[in-house]
């Protein structure tokens, strides 16, 4: 066995036999859409988080459209998103119709706090500002008690993108932790079941609430904003038999809704994912204080993001910060050896500010400490097949690469 030959990327999904069985059964059942695995993952998934209520949609893109449809987002409203993110926490408030302004994050986490979130409601002026979405950048949580006590003076609402931070806790008061998507200090959280995420489903998306309005719209947006529910009917005289049975093949539609269903097994492979998440978080979590470890004595050249105190976080990726200018070798050179020594690397993310869609929209914006995160940030290998020694691997190959 060549171990130094062994690719390893930035972040990779962990399948096993159950997975497996799971979706056989479930492509073996009656239903391959939405079956009755959808609601059980659902169920499964608000249990493991804290939540009231789940829906499950196919991407957490579409977990980010459905919380903001769910806040009835809509042209005229203002929303904040902090600019180090991926594109969709901002283009799922553009696809309701609201503008976005970009808040700057602390340089040297990514994260946004409630100094830049107050800076950025400065610059929105008289705007009416709706929602605020945090992003737990990397799997840390932004600080979520001081964000939401600004956003509640503000009478705006939190919507946490919790795409990375499946499995981490956040501090709820002073000496208490809740979990990430119990939204103790949010109105909806957001998370991806992309395969490099904590878990995966394929493609999938989870949006958590403890409102049963806004469940129940998600749902109703999840599917064309379609309803089968004889309760909610409009026209009496098509809806209902003169006997007052609902009309057997009746829906009506209520609202303008998309087709944001996921498939059944997909759920199947949520389900036995979902199980085996106490094990990637634990798993996560080691490697995470190993590479802390391994990583302290490349400082300052190499510097990590340290958890925000009294966080428990599950890191999706692991964030190192390099100045590269003082090693002198350009960022892209760096990945280039790296990979030549086995080891992938990623860049999270190009400030979305500086997207030429939002530059066209907005003009130029200027956010030093998300261009300064950017300048510096490369996400190493780091999901739960990886070994220890794959771990001191990386940390070897940083330590070559850095000179
Ligand atoms: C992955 C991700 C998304 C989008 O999730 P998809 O499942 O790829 O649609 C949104 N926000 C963040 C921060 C993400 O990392």
């Amino acid at each position: 066995m060549d171990n130094h030959q062994k690719f390893l990327p930035y972040g990779r999904q962990s399948i096993d036999e159950a997975d497996l069985a799971s979706v056989t059964a479930a492509l073996q059942a009656d239903y391959l859409t939405t079956g009755p695995t959808v609601g059980r993952f659902e169920a499964a998934f608000a249990a493991a988080v804290g939540a009231r209520y789940a829906v499950a949609s196919n991407s957490g893109t579409a977990a980010l459209h459905l919380a903001c449809l769910a806040l009835g987002l809509a042209p005229g409203d203002t929303v904040i998103v902090p600019s180090v993110t991926f594109l969709a926490t901002a283009n799922a408030a553009r696809f309701c119709g609201a503008e976005v302004v970009f808040a700057d994050v602390d340089p040297d986490s990514g994260r946004l706090t409630a100094e830049h979130f107050a800076a950025a409601l400065t610059r929105a002026g008289d705007r009416k500002v709706k929602a605020v979405l945090p992003v737990h950048l990397n799997g840390h949580c932004a600080d979520m008690l001081a964000i939401a006590s600004l956003a509640e003076r503000h009478g705006i609402r939190v919507v946490e993108d919790a795409c990375h931070a499946l499995g981490g806790a956040q501090r709820a008061g002073n000496d208490s932790a809740a979990p990430v998507g119990a939204c103790a200090h949010s109105d909806l959280a957001c998370f991806s079941l992309h395969p490099v995420k904590t878990m995966t489903t394929g493609e999938g998306g989870v949006t958590t609430t403890n409102d049963e309005r806004q469940y129940q719209a998600m749902q109703m947006f999840r599917s064309h904003g379609m309803t089968r529910d004889p309760a909610t009917f409009r026209h009496r005289e098509l809806a209902f038999a003169p006997d007052g049975q609902a009309n057997p093949w009746y829906y009506e539609m209520h609202a303008l809704g998309w087709n944001y269903r996921i498939t059944d097994f997909a759920c199947a492979l949520g389900e036995s994912q979902l199980k085996k998440l106490p094990g990637f978080v634990a798993r996560r979590r080691e490697l995470a204080a190993l590479y802390d470890r391994l990583l302290a004595p490349l400082a300052p050249r190499l510097k990590t993001v340290p958890a925000q105190s009294g966080d428990d976080p599950t890191l999706h990726l692991y964030a190192v910060l390099i100045d590269f200018p003082a090693i002198g070798k350009s960022r892209a050179q760096f990945m280039a050896e790296l990979r030549g020594l086995g080891i992938g690397t990623m860049v999270h993310y190009l400030p979305v500010h500086q997207q030429p869609y939002y530059r066209d929209r907005y003009g130029r914006v200027d956010l030093p400490g998300a261009d300064s995160y950017y300048a510096r940030q490369l996400s190493i290998p780091l999901y739960p097949d990886m070994t220890q020694d794959d771990v001191a691997r990386v940390v070897e190959a940083l330590r070559r690469c850095l000179g």
